[in-house]
């Protein structure tokens, strides 16, 4: 697996995370705190992220045969560990974040998303799936305060941060090596050009791999900075970062296509 990683921040600084090993790719996106309200946490949103990334990339690495919801439990318990007891865990407004993992391991390819980043992944015959937790936008008519007694609850949404049992939410799957060409995983602000601005899954893997991830990410925002401010819900500029895998099927990593469908 060849792995190449862009991150940048959005608005202000970045609460995203990735790390990539030779066998393995993760991304992680804090969720935004709401606003004017005590979490019950003394530790900032990038506190979290790096923790929870951080000792997810230790389970991928001590534990390669373990299933990716184990490693993410793990690690969530250990995140919460960390907060020291000083914090109010039970706080439904404690920080969290969005999780999506790739790994190669045994001749398959895994795939772990919790949240709204995302995995995409091509298979040799141009088919391209991207796995997305729709159920956190489930739920666009709802206020901040509705939506914090729908977190971590069945019929709600889940993510990392108080919970280990979120883990067990997660939207997993698993495919022969061989079948699968390249693949990524990327938090929302780096999926905005689908999202947003009409690509196809297919077009933003093949920009990743023809053009790279910073160039991809270039692209985002200047389709951003040339959309008026407000035409879109949230943020102008999201933080935006992904991890493109390549994994080239029976023959090892292939090179860049020149054309294909979009
Ligand atoms: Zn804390």
């Amino acid at each position: 697996m060849e792995t190449t990683c862009a991150t940048r921040p959005g608005d202000t600084f970045n609460e995203d995370f990735v790390t990539a090993g030779g066998h393995f790719a993760v991304v992680l996106d804090g969720a935004t705190p709401e606003p004017g309200e005590d979490n019950g946490c003394v530790h900032s949103v990038r506190w979290l992220v790096q923790r929870l990334g951080s000792r997810l990339t230790a389970g991928l690495i001590e534990h390669e045969d373990a299933p990716l919801p184990e490693l993410l439990r793990t690690a969530i318990a250990a995140a919460m560990e960390a907060h020291g007891g000083q914090c109010d865990l039970g706080n439904p407004r404690s920080p969290s974040a969005t999780v999506a993992v790739l790994r190669a391991h045994d001749g398959r390819v895994d795939h772990l998303v919790l949240g709204d980043s995302a995995v995409v992944v091509q298979t040799g015959d141009q088919t391209v799936e991207a796995v997305v937790d729709e159920r956190i936008h489930g739920f666009p008519e709802r206020s901040w305060a509705e939506l914090r007694h729908l977190r971590n609850r069945a019929g709600g949404f889940w993510v990392a941060g108080n919970s280990p049992e979120a883990a067990a939410h997660a939207l997993t799957g698993s495919r022969p090596a061989k079948e699968i060409r390249r693949a990524c995983a990327l938090t929302d602000g780096a999926y905005r050009l689908v999202e947003r601005y009409d690509w196809s899954w297919y077009e933003l893997l093949d920009g990743l791999e023809r053009d790279g991830p910073e160039a991809v990410l270039t692209l985002t925002r200047a389709a951003e900075s040339a959309t008026p401010a407000g035409t879109f819900p949230g943020k102008h500029h999201d933080d935006a970062t992904v991890a493109l895998c390549l994994i080239g099927g029976e023959d090892g990593p292939h090179p860049a296509s020149a054309a294909g469908p979009g």
